[in-house]
């Protein structure tokens, strides 16, 4: 982090790579939650769910936080013409 932004090569952006790595595991951790919440649905408490559903809450709100920053540094980067674009589960903005 803090490299100076300068013209690159499309494809090969250490940030964006780091960006992007970080949008995979944020994903990753909010499908976990919603597999959980899934599968305990009908049997867990009240309280579990409670607690799952704040989880999921947090899960979210850090995908969406991992997509904002990815989006971001493309659009001021100019770096993301050639690999995909995630796209969003859901609209959000
Ligand atoms: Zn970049």
């Amino acid at each position: 982090m803090g490299s100076a932004p300068a013209p690159h090569t499309p494809g090969i952006c250490e940030d964006k790579a780091q960006l992007e790595r970080s949008y995979k595991e944020a994903e990753a951790a909010f499908d976990t939650v919603r597999t959980a919440i899934r599968q305990k649905v009908g049997s867990s408490s009240k309280n579990e769910y409670v607690i799952l559903a704040r989880a999921e809450d947090l899960a979210w709100y850090r995908l969406q936080r991992a997509m904002r920053e990815l989006a971001t540094h493309i659009r001021e980067h100019g770096c993301g013409i050639s690999q995909e674009a995630p796209p969003p589960p859901k609209p959000i903005w």
